[in-house]
């Protein structure tokens, strides 16, 4: 087993804590990652040593402001290994990055008639931007299946595929199945059709390295706060000519050049997309988190979420009754389960008593909680500071709820 958690427990503050007489057992980074120290003291730094705005002041703190909110961007950029600054558009989160492409490209592009192809395990922040475009615009919704074990049906894909499909929206890790899709092949595939691709990464640009010039994708969202960032920050990155054409989403201060009550001219991308005062203490404080993971390696992260996956899959598969829900080969480390005849939310309220945080509800993916019958799943998602012990200290909570609750 790798020492990982034994080099980077002591950066999170909060696992100091104690919750209901137990140590916190943190099993729910899918839903938000715990932040580092060196994350709490970059947000800190900004409010404390340069709490000015950016971009439009002359004096010193602002200049400051300006030069760690722009790092960020550098550091993002070289993160996703995008060709230039220009690409990546600081946002609120994914949400914000796929409603931007939504209202901005989506309008000006998709005609009625048009198609746009999901899977069956989007969240709901990749669902629903596109139905209230399809709903306004006419445009037709068309679902990737899934199979059993939680992988996409790619014949199925394969034959959604047409002279309408316009854009292939997709995430690239499931927050529920944990499934990782095989995106590189997907965005071949539709590009061989003229259709562009958005890459949900929310789940993914924690623990997978994400090359934006390798996978050939047009899109690709993702949020600082699963990746050990604050929250209110994400990031969208879009190719220089697609957001060169691409109008404003939203209007206001920044994103102009120039302002008149007869006309406006735009600025340029990415501060086109950036309208009104940044969050730029999210920013940086992403910028800091990216170190953090880098600093780490993707390989020792990989790998350790890998062992904890498979040695909690075992656990639970030992305890008769649980159900596992999304077994697919490929898999970050999520994992979805229903105890029978316990409701999930009870399963959380129990596990919560016994200080083991984990996420029980629909996760957002209520089109999948329908296609696998089941109203909620209780989720345990493991991460860096995840320790063996955790994953002991889950199945032995799990038997604690058979034994109230049956
Ligand atoms: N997509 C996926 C796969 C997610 O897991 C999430 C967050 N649960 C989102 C999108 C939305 O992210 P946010 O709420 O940070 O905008």
């Amino acid at each position: 087993m790798s020492s990982l958690p034994d080099k980077v427990r002591s950066d999170f503050p909060i696992l100091g804590k104690t919750v209901n007489g137990h140590p916190l057992v943190y099993l729910d980074t899918a839903a938000t990652a715990l932040k580092p120290r060196s994350v709490i003291d970059a947000v800190e730094q900004v409010y404390g040593q340069f709490p000015a705005n950016v971009h439009r002041g002359v004096h010193t703190l602002s200049r400051e402001a300006t030069a760690a909110y722009e790092g960020a961007r550098g550091t993002v950029r070289s993160f996703l290994n995008a060709a230039r600054s220009e690409e990546i558009v600081f946002t609120s989160g994914t949400t914000g990055a796929i409603n931007l492409v939504a209202h901005s490209w989506g309008a000006l592009e998709l005609e009625p008639g048009d198609e746009v192809i999901l899977s069956h395990m989007e969240h709901h922040s990749n669902i629903v931007p596109w139905k209230m475009l399809c709903d306004a615009k006419g445009l037709h919704l068309k679902i990737i299946p899934v199979a059993d074990n939680g992988e996409l049906f790619l014949e199925a894909f394969r034959a959604l595929l047409g002279p309408r499909t316009k854009l292939v929206s997709i995430v690239h890790a499931s927050n529920m199945l944990g499934t990782v899709n095989p995106i590189e092949d997907i965005i071949r595939e539709s590009h061989a059709h003229g259709a562009k691709v958005l890459v949900d990464a929310a789940q993914s640009a924690p623990c997978l390295p994400l090359d934006v010039q390798a996978l050939d994708c047009d899109f690709l969202a993702f949020s600082g706060h699963k990746l050990f960032g604050p929250t209110g920050i994400g990031v969208l990155y879009a190719k220089a000519d697609l957001l060169e054409m691409m109008p404003p989403f939203m209007g206001g201060g920044d994103m102009i050049l120039s302002v008149s009550f007869d006309e406006i001219c735009y600025n340029k991308p990415p501060y086109r997309f950036e309208a009104g005062t940044p969050n730029i203490a999210g920013a940086v404080g992403l910028g800091r988190a990216i170190e953090y993971v880098l600093d780490i390696g993707f390989d020792a992260i990989w790998q350790h979420e890998q062992d904890l996956l498979e040695a909690a899959r075992a656990a639970l598969e030992e305890i008769d009754g649980v159900r596992i829900i999304g077994t697919a080969p490929e898999k970050v480390a999520i994992l979805s389960f229903v105890i029978e005849g316990v409701h999930p939310h009870d399963t959380g309220s129990i596990l919560d008593s016994c200080g083991v945080a984990i996420r029980a509800g629909h996760h957002c993916t209520q089109p999948l909680m329908a296609r696998f019958g089941v109203p909620a799943t209780a989720r345990a998602a493991f991460s860096i500071y995840n320790t063996m012990e955790d994953v002991k200290r889950l199945a032995s909570a799990v038997r604690k709820v058979q034994e109230i609750m049956l």
